[in-house]
Order: C-alpha cells, then sequence, then structure tokens
C-alpha cells in the first residue's frame, strides 16, 4: 500500500468499495459491516492510520478448491476457503462453516469480528474464520465426511495446534470436528486433538462446549437486565434460529422464567403470546423434521417474527437479519446479537435512534470461544477441568467483559457495540505497537 494509500476516517467509504483497488477479494457487503463498525470504534480512540492498515485486512486469506467424489460417481468441485484475520495476538482460532453463501468475503469478516471477540474476553488468539461452499443438507454423511477430510488435508498448509485451530459453525458439528482431527493426525503421523475445539468428549472435547455459546448469551442477557432493572421472570423473548445457539437460548431462558413467545429456524417460524414450550418443541422437531405443525402455535414466515411485541429479542440465526428495511418496526427493548453479524450499522442508527439497546455478538455469543479456550488448554496440560469450574469461570469472564463494555461507554459516550470494539482495538492496537513492523 502506498502512503498516499493509508486509511483515515474520512476515506471510509473508499476503503469498502471492492474495486477501488486491485486486490483485496475479500471485500463483501459483509466485510463493509465490519469495516464500519471498525472505523466507527478506531475514530473514538483516534487510532493512528498506520495501526488502522495493520488492523484492517486480513493477514492470511486461503482458498482451496478440490474434487469429491459423491454417492452417485460424479465429481464435484467443491470450493472453501480459510482467513486468518490477526497474526499478533497468538494462534487463531475460528469456526467452520459449511453454507451455500460462504465465501471468502464472508470468512474475512467473520474473521475479523474473531480476533474482536477473543481480544475483549482477553483470550490468546487472533480471530479466523473458514468455510466451504455447499449444502450439508443436500449431501449424505459420506459425501461430508469426504468434504471434510479433503478440505481439512488442503488446510495443513496453514494450521496447526499452535497456529490456527478450527472449532464448529453453521452446518458443522462434534461429527466434523472429529473427522477434522483424525485427518490432520493422520497427516502429521501422531494424534493432535488440540487442532480443533468443539470435538466429541471421547476425543478430548468438553461436555461444557454444546452449550457454551447458548449458556454465554443467556449470562450476558441476565446481565444486562440486570443493569436495566428487568426481570428475566415473565420476560418475552424472541428466538430467530433453533440451532445449536438458539435452541440452548431458548431452552435456558425458559426455565429461567421467561415466555420464548416465538422462534423460528430458516423454513419455519412459531408464534404463541402465551409462551411455547420449548422442550415439547425440540422433541416435536426431533420427530418431525420441522418446527411447522407444533400444536397451539401459529405459523408465521421466518423473516416476521423479528417484528412482534417482545421486550428482548434474540437473533440466533444468521448475518445481516436486522436492515435499515425492518429496523424501524422492530417491537422490543434490547437486542441481544447471539448470530455473527446480524446487525447492519444501517439498522443500529435507526435502533440507536429509537432508544432500543443493541448488545453485540462479540460479547454476547462469546462463549462459545471462551469455552474452546478451556478445552484447547486442557488439551495441551493433557489435564481434564472440573465441569463447575469451566461453567463458573465463563460467567465470570463473560461479566468482566460486560463490564469493561459498560464502562467504555460511559467514558466514550458511545452505543455498545462501539465500546466493546473500542476495548478490543484497543489491546490489539497495543500488541501490533509493541511489535513492530518486521523486518
Ligand atoms: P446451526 O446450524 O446449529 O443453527 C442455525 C439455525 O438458524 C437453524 O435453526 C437454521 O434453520 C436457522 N436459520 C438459518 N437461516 C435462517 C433464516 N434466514 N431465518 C431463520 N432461521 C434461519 O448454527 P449455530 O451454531 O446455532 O449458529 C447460529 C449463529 O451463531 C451463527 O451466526 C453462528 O456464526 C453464531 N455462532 C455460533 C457459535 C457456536 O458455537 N455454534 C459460536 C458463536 C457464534
Amino acid at each position: 500500500m502506498l502512503r498516499s494509500d493509508m486509511p483515515t476516517s474520512t476515506d471510509t467509504d473508499e476503503l469498502v468499495l471492492p474495486t477501488v483497488r486491485g486486490g483485496a477479494e475479500w471485500r463483501s457487503e459483509l466485510y463493509r459491516v465490519a469495516c464500519s463498525q471498525f472505523h466507527r470504534a478506531a475514530d473514538v480512540l483516534s487510532l493512528h492510520p498506520e495501526v488502522r492498515v495493520r488492523l484492517l485486512e486480513p493477514r492470511r486469506a486461503y482458498t482451496v478448491n478440490f474434487p469429491v467424489r459423491l454417492d452417485d460417481g460424479l465429481v464435484a468441485n467443491v470450493t472453501g476457503y480459510r482467513v486468518q484475520h490477526t497474526l499478533t495476538m497468538g494462534p487463531t482460532k475460528g469456526g467452520i462453516r459449511y453454507a451455500p453463501d460462504v465465501s471468502l468475503g464472508q470468512c474475512a469478516a467473520l474473521a475479523m469480528w474473531m480476533t474482536w471477540k477473543c481480544a475483549l474476553l482477553g483470550l490468546p488468539y487472533g480471530g479466523a474464520k473458514g468455510g466451504v461452499r455447499c449444502d450439508p443438507r443436500s449431501l449424505s454423511a459420506c459425501e461430508i465426511e469426504r468434504i471434510t477430510r479433503r478440505y481439512a488435508a488442503e488446510l495443513i498448509p496453514v494450521i496447526g495446534s499452535d497456529r490456527d485451530i478450527a472449532a464448529p459453525d453453521l452446518g458443522t458439528g462434534e461429527r466434523e470436528m472429529a473427522w477434522f482431527v483424525d485427518t490432520y493426525s493422520q497427516q502429521v503421523g501422531h494424534s493432535v486433538p488440540a487442532i480443533v475445539t468443539g470435538k466429541p468428549t471421547f476425543l478430548g472435547g468438553v461436555e461444557a462446549r454444546r452449550t457454551a455459546t447458548g449458556l454465554g448469551v443467556v449470562y450476558v442477557t441476565e446481565a444486562v437486565l440486570e443493569r436495566l432493572g428487568m426481570e428475566v421472570d415473565d420476560l418475552a423473548v424472541v428466538v430467530q434460529g433453533f440451532g445449536d445457539v438458539g435452541g440452548v437460548v431458548a431452552e435456558e431462558l425458559q426455565q429461567r422464567g421467561a415466555r420464548i413467545v416465538a422462534v423460528a429456524d430458516i423454513s419455519d417460524g412459531l408464534h404463541d403470546p402465551a409462551g411455547l414450550d420449548i422442550a415439547a418443541l425440540k422433541d416435536w422437531q426431533q420427530s418431525t423434521g420441522r418446527l411447522a405443525g407444533f400444536p397451539r402455535a401459529d405459523a408465521l414466515k421466518p423473516v416476521e417474527i423479528l417484528e412482534l411485541p417482545c421486550d428482548v429479542l434474540i437473533p440466533a440465526a444468521v448475518e445481516r437479519q436486522i436492515t435499515a428495511q425492518n429496523a424501524g418496526r422492530l417491537s422490543c427493548r434490547v437486542v441481544i446479537e447471539a448470530a455473527n453479524g446480524p446487525t447492519t450499522p444501517e439498522a443500529d442508527e435507526i435502533l440507536g435512534e429509537r432508544g432500543i439497546h443493541v448488545v453485540p455478538d462479540i460479547l454476547s455469543n462469546a462463549g462459545g470461544v471462551t469455552v474452546s479456550y478451556f478445552e484447547w488448554v486442557q488439551d495441551h496440560q493433557r489435564l481434564p477441568w472440573n465441569p463447575k469450574e469451566m461453567s463458573d469461570r465463563l460467567r465470570e469472564l463473560l461479566n468482566e467483559a460486560w463490564s469493561r463494555v459498560v464502562d467504555a461507554s460511559g467514558r466514550y459516550s458511545v452505543d455498545l457495540r462501539t465500546a466493546a470494539l473500542a476495548v478490543s482495538l484497543e489491546r490489539v492496537a497495543q500488541a501490533a505497537q509493541g511489535r513492530g513492523i518486521y523486518p
């Protein structure tokens, strides 16, 4: 980059336009969202342009294409990605996503958010994210296994238990992590469980990781409610996304007395102002494969549930769900972001004007990577942690992070997202400046 190309807060627009300069193939709409949030916090900190350059663009963006034999004998060409946002803070860490819309630009934005999330929680990692562009719902288990093994093998030049550690994300889980561990271990000639977190317990995973992200969302929700003088009891909650994260959030909040008035997955929305029975709904989903048809609930389109009246709205599905189009119609007091990137900067602005609090993803869904960190430490120590110790430590770290965010929000007079990012940026910027520039 030329000296005259150095970004400042005034050329944010230029920075995020994908066609302005050569290269930077990772620029995308989601990356624009991440950059916009970044600059807002960097402005608050008056971050030097040189540091902005160093923290903004991903250090490594890796694309792989590989053939996979499908069950019908045909060969498909599959594309996968891995983006490592910063190498300054330690090894990189981040999930692996299987979805049809996975792209380099999506991974770049998600990797950047992982950096800020880890810094906010004080975890010794930089951010990473990877994924394979595929629709796991249309693939057999054998096809997914072949994709996972080949993808893991393709990543070997850039990953390692002290270089870049994977984890589950949308469309992946313990099963894929087990194949990942096995493939990596076969290649290097010895067993390396610490190459991923979120693996099955029989391979060194931890029970607490299964529910960690959802539980973390609940812990943060409790801390936020306490600050706002609200009670969980009889709280009306809407949860978008009924997977690993949304399902746990809905169940745990209901057990604490909240009314889950609506939930949705990608196909169906359900509404019951009296509160859905989440345990029964999970059984229903398990036996029928759908949310649709659940007795005593009204059917809605998935996107419609976002606008239902409630106290707390929890987007726990995918990114860019709350936009300038629907932010003006949201009818909640607080948004707790369980998904990554569910709110666009334009929507943030509207919600801010309407006095709706948005608790940012890098804080509210940080429970997953925090327990992943515990799992990784356990892998390295070869010493199992006590599960109670893990959940107590998780709550403690999230509460400390929440306090830092509240404090920064007051100190800089900014919204919670900008405050959270400012805390993170300050930490990473200090480390980058301290390490200097090689050579
Ligand atoms: P998952 O695949 O288990 O579940 C995703 C859920 O969202 C499914 O119910 C799916 O049907 C639903 N969904 C997808 N698109 C939707 C749409 N347009 N409208 C309504 N519902 C939709 O994934 P997950 O692990 O629960 O992850 C959910 C979100 O949380 C993602 O943004 C992910 O990046 C984030 N996250 C996950 C973890 C984790 O530990 N799994 C950690 C941090 C953040």
